[in-house]
């Protein structure tokens, strides 16, 4: 152990020395000041007499103590007990104790993977290499005030870390106290990466809603203005006004119902609900759609035995959504295969882990390969003007996405370009009647 770089614990402060001297210092000085007065001594001689003394009281202890050894001394130091690095080595983030010059008393594992190259009885300092660390450090060495520093660590993952320095006093031997400090670094990347998908979505949403409101606002002005006695131009512009009313009334809908199931996102539904019906109904409702897009829709419900409930957990209200958004997106984006095919696998009974599956399967001109893993984030889509033709909110799959979680499901996808798009959901198969 490289004692010699350290400050050694048995050469206390002058303050330790003096309160341990104390008693000593004024027994020495009542005394010489009777000499005084009886004559023996002059001032001087007794002055002289009681720097002495006081000079061999103060001189450091450990010259007195050669004799000790000095990891017994160490020991007995509350700041190097085996306590403290108890409760250091015990917290869950990394967390260095130091000395008031900035030398690593105790480190707990967290620390030394976080700066392996941090060594007991070393300075600090020369261990980190942030700049923003080493500012704080300084600073907080020279004020003994508390510091924050925040900074981005590359290794071994790029990850933004919080160091907190805390002056802490800590009880010396002699009943005084040394001012040493706490470093705790805290892991705030999840936090920020939150943070900055907040910031984004309110982005995306403000510029979702800006966009009708401009148009709207727009036509508004021109029927006031040129257009306000031309009754073929007024019926025209309130035709698109009331296209871009409806898009942003189906934006506030799709992120009211985002919110919705995202509060609920840790309360499973507990309702029986059979998936089979909740299908039907949504494909007869877009049958007008498939209608005018000229896609026929086959659907395939294979149940075993025939006509048997396909039952899960679920909410009814939620996988309407789930498969409007679904089966209306194989009728606006797969139009082209001219048909598109519901299935629904309840049969497969036995199977491990057990799972009913509702596939929605179209023909048309599919989604490149790069588009795949990011089509359920918020607001992505893989043809921005495709979708707002459409009248897509690009809020569809992501709604899907967290309905299917809050079932304990899972969506796949599955294309090809030109050869159409599979998109499943897999459900969790109800064990037990709940409520039906
Ligand atoms: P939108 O409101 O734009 O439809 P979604 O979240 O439902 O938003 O879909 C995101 C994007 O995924 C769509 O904009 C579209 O580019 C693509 N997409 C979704 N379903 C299909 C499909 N069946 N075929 C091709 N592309 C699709």
């Amino acid at each position: 152990m490289a004692i010699d770089t350290h400050f050694p614990p048995s050469v206390r402060p002058w303050s330790d020395r003096l309160r341990r001297a104390a008693i000593m210092l004024i027994a020495a000085a009542l005394a010489l000041t009777v000499v005084v007065l009886v004559g023996e001594l002059s001032l001087g001689q007794a002055v002289a007499v009681f720097v002495c003394i006081a000079a061999a009281a103060l001189v450091p202890w450990r010259l007195h103590d050669t004799t000790i050894p000095l990891d017994d001394v160490r020991r007995a130091d509350p700041v190097e007990s085996a306590s403290v690095a108890a409760v250091i080595s015990g917290m869950p983030d990394p967390a260095v104790l130091l000395d008031r010059a900035g030398r690593v008393i105790h480190l707990n594992a967290a620390a030394a993977e976080l700066a392996p190259a941090l060594r007991k009885n070393e300075l600090a300092q020369f261990a980190l290499r942030s700049p923003e660390i080493i500012t704080a450090l300084r600073e907080a060495i020279a004020t003994t005030e508390p510091r924050r520093a925040a900074y981005l660590d590359h290794v071994p993952l790029d990850r933004w870390m919080e160091l907190v320095i805390t002056p802490v006093p800590v009880p010396t031997l002699f009943g005084g106290t040394d001012k040493c400090m706490l470093m705790t670094f805290h892991d705030q990347t999840q936090l920020r990466q939150v943070e900055e998908m907040r910031a984004d979505f309110i982005a995306n949403a403000s510029h979702e809603l800006r966009t009708p409101l401009a148009a709207l606002s727009g036509f508004i002005d021109t029927l006031q203005g040129q257009a306000k006695d031309d009754p073929k131009a007024r019926a025209r512009f309130l035709g698109i006004m009331q296209t871009q009313a409806g898009r942003m009334a189906r934006l506030i809908d799709d992120l009211l119902s985002l919110s919705r199931v995202e509060l609920s996102a840790h309360v499973r539904p507990d309702t029986l609900v059979d998936l089979a019906p909740i299908i039907r109904e949504v494909v007869d409702g877009l049958e007008p759609l498939a209608r005018e897009r000229q896609v026929d829709i086959l659907v395939n419900i294979e149940t075993d035995p025939p006509e048997a409930p396909a039952m899960i957990a679920g909410d009814r209200e939620e996988l309407l959504r789930l498969f409007e958004n679904l089966i209306e997106n194989a009728l606006k984006y797969g139009a082209s295969g001219g048909r598109v095919i519901v299935s629904l696998d309840a049969a497969s009974a036995g199977e491990s882990p057990p799972e009913i599956r509702a596939v929605v399967r179209d023909f048309g001109s599919g989604i490149a390969p790069e588009h795949l893993p990011r089509l359920t984030e918020r607001f992505y889509r893989a043809d921005v003007g495709d979708s707002r033709s459409q009248g897509g909110t690009g809020l569809g799959l992501s709604l899907v996405k967290h309905i299917l979680n809050r079932h304990r499901g899972r969506l796949l996808i599955e294309s090809e370009p030109n050869k159409g798009a599979t998109f499943t959901a897999c459900f969790p198969r109800a064990k037990a009647p709940l409520t039906i």
